[in-house]
């Protein structure tokens, strides 16, 4: 083990490998707020990637109900236990990664799922967080009562715990874009990166016997187009771009706005160590401040506050970068809010977008005078 930088924890942590990031990093944002968990992004994936023989339980996306539902079965929680305790000292993680946890002998936890553990994918859908006593029986508005859609892919990791795991080097970690993959010739279906994902997002394939895993549609991402499961996103909630560190983040680039000048967007369980790259918005309605700074660290309380800011009207630039979400299927590198519209740039320059901050409603009168008729509901 070395030791290397993980922005996320503020502070170094043990890695088998030397720190080696990519010239840069695809990564995505997800705001949780505006997922309504319509599964298009799962089906778009699916549809696209896993449909073969040994495919059927894969999900390489899914989109999941917090805080019950789970995809496999409470992956989540296991991982958790496993974990230990976890603490924060202000922004510096104070408990174990899933590597420095790691019994003797081994170089991380982990569990390996079980064809059960998949037989569930939207349990817990809809279901919401019962915090309902018998004596507050009659419901009073605004109620504690709340879920929220999660939509999960592999993460992409800095630090990814399947690839350090496989004892074949069968994963690697494209250095022109940061995404992971399998090199399906070298696999030989051990499965041990599937036991060391915490996230649980390498799947086995029983007639390939091989693994596999989400490949951020990198034909696309290499032609500046964004993955389907960002493009065909029907709620508007997915951003895709590449992300620096907090030393190499550009403001005009939009994904490196809301990670880090803004600080909206948060990664997922950041106390595994792997150093995520999808980010989310933390749900607004969740009260609890425990559950979230579980699921997103200790900036959730203040990203939603800053998020909320943002849509009362007092921060068009972070309103401009969350509207550029799904709005072409180009990857936008640079962004700037202008005279009321946000403008989009892909690599090359070329503007791929522009959008008003805010859509005019126009009224029209019921009677039209031209044709001498009569409309209803035409505002
Ligand atoms: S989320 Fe899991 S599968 Fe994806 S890179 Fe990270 S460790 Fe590997
Ligand atoms: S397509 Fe978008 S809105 Fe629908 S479930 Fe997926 S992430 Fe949520």
């Amino acid at each position: 083990m070395v030791e290397v930088m993980n922005w996320q924890l503020n502070r170094m942590m043990a890695y088998p490998y030397e720190e080696a990031r990519p010239i840069r990093q695809a990564a995505a944002v997800f705001d949780t707020n505006k997922c309504i968990g319509c599964q298009t992004c799962t089906m778009a994936c699916k549809t696209c990637w896993t449909s073969g023989h040994g495919q059927e339980y894969m999900l390489w996306n899914n989109v999941e109900t917090k805080p019950w539902g789970s995809y496999p079965l409470a992956w989540d929680v296991r991982e958790l236990e496993l974990l230990g305790p976890q603490h924060w000292n202000g922004d510096t993680y104070g408990g174990k990664t899933i590597f420095e946890a790691a019994p003797q002998g081994k170089k991380n936890i982990g569990w390996q799922p079980t064809g059960l553990d998949y037989a569930y994918p939207n349990r817990g859908e809809d279901e919401v967080n019962v915090t309902l006593t018998v004596k507050r029986y009659h419901l009073k508005l605004p109620h504690d009562m709340w879920f929220f859609y999660l939509p999960r892919i592999c993460n992409h990791c800095t630090y990814p715990a399947c690839l350090q795991a496989c004892t074949r080097q069968s994963i690697y970690k494209r250095q022109e874009d940061g995404i992971v993959l399998i090199d399906q010739e070298r696999c030989r279906g051990y499965r041990i990166c599937m036991e060391a994902c915490p996230y649980k997002k390498i799947f086995y394939n029983h007639t390939t016997r091989v693994s596999e895993k989400c490949v951020m549609c990198f034909p696309a991402v290499e032609d500046g187009i964004q993955p389907r499961c960002m493009r065909n996103c029907i709620g508007k909630i997915r951003s895709f771009g590449f992300v620096g560190t907090p030393q190499t983040a550009r403001p005009d680039n939009p994904i490196d706005f809301l990670v880090h000048v803004r600080k909206v967007a948060l990664p997922l369980y950041p106390q595994f160590g792997l150093e995520p790259n999808v980010y989310y918005i933390p749900p607004v309605h969740v009260e609890s401040d425990e559950f979230l700074t579980m699921l997103f660290g200790p900036g959730a309380r203040a990203a939603i506050n800053t998020y909320q800011n943002a849509m009362e009207g007092n921060d068009p630039e972070l309103l401009g970068a969350l509207l550029l979400a799904v709005s072409t299927d180009k990857i936008i590198s640079r962004f700037k809010v202008e005279s009321d519209s946000v403008i989009g740039w892909a690599d090359n320059g070329d503007e791929v977008v522009r959008i008003p901050l805010k859509v005019p409603i126009i009224e029209r009168s019921a009677f039209d005078e031209n044709l001498k008729v009569y409309r209803y509901n035409i505002t």
